[in-house]
């Protein structure tokens, strides 16, 4: 990972096109997950529509990844690979994806319900990403990464769960991984402070049961070690004027699923142009 590269106010402009793709792709993808459909399809819906919007897949090639998204059903936690096996009713997948353009780099992501989901599993959903809000309110200038990482573990831990220590967020910019490193785990005041320009992909990667992963043959997908469900939400964040802001938006997928929310009020400066 590269070191901390902060932003000026016109990069994270261009950031904001990038995450927004992302967010358009994931609001297309939102209303095409259904039983019976394959995540080889997703992909494809996907690839298409970021060219089309004159972008690069942002994982396609990157470490030698073979596919537009990141598809991690149930108890896959990240990186799982698109195949040819229907989605079934009452399954999660989680989908991460990336838009590189003008340079810059989106990333991010969502846990979808695959038809009706066990109310359990819709508990780690909402908790999951309730979490990525607490971290996002925590990247403030004053603050630390400790304290963006201990508003994570501590409202996922509080429920029982298990929060994933071997996979953390990232500086976002020219590369897609850049510093800071951000864990989803951390002590109140300790770490790097948090800086004016910064942009980071903040991302829980949050676990039913053990925090315990690992990792399949095929070098990429990773799993929880009990096999329960895993959730991951994330968002592209930066720090402007003191204050968290975002760049990345959960709306598309909601006005595909006629979900109504105010849950990034408190992150825009200014009012989502849909
Ligand atoms: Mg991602
Ligand atoms: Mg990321």
């Amino acid at each position: 990972m590269s070191g901390i590269v902060l932003k000026s106010i016109e990069e994270i402009e261009l950031m904001r096109e990038s995450a927004l793709i992302v967010s358009k792709t994931l609001g297309l993808l939102a209303g095409a997950i259904k039983p019976g459909v394959t995540t080889l399809e997703l992909d494809k819906l996907a690839y298409e529509f970021i060219k089309d919007q004159g972008a690069e897949p942002g994982f396609l090639g990157l470490y030698d990844f073979p596919n537009t998204l990141c598809v991690s059903p149930n108890s896959q936690v990240v990186h799982g690979i698109p195949n040819p096996e229907p989605l079934k009713e009452g399954d999660i997948l989680s989908v991460d994806c990336g838009a590189l353009k003008n340079d810059y780099y989106g990333d991010h992501a969502y846990t979808f319900a695959v038809g009706e989901i066990a109310p359990e599993t819709e508990k780690l959903l909402q908790v999951t990403k309730a979490s990525l809000y607490k971290g996002i309110a925590a990247f403030q200038v004053n603050n630390r990464m400790g304290d963006l990482g201990y508003a994570i573990q501590n409202h996922c831990e509080k429920e029982g769960y298990g929060v994933v220590r071997e996979l953390v967020g990232h500086g976002l910019g020219k590369t897609m991984h850049e510093g800071p490193e951000v864990p989803n785990y951390g002590k109140r005041g300790r770490g790097k402070k948090f800086l004016n320009g910064m942009v980071l992909a903040i991302e829980p990667m949050i676990n039913m049961g053990t925090h315990r992963i690992k990792q399949l043959k095929d070098g990429w997908t990773i799993l929880t070690a009990d096999g329960k469900p895993s959730a991951h939400f994330e968002h592209d964040v930066a720090l402007i004027n003191g204050r968290p802001e975002l760049l990345s938006t959960f709306e598309y997928i909601y006005q595909e699923l006629g979900i109504s929310s105010e849950e990034e009020f408190p992150f825009r400066s200014q009012p989502l142009d849909l």
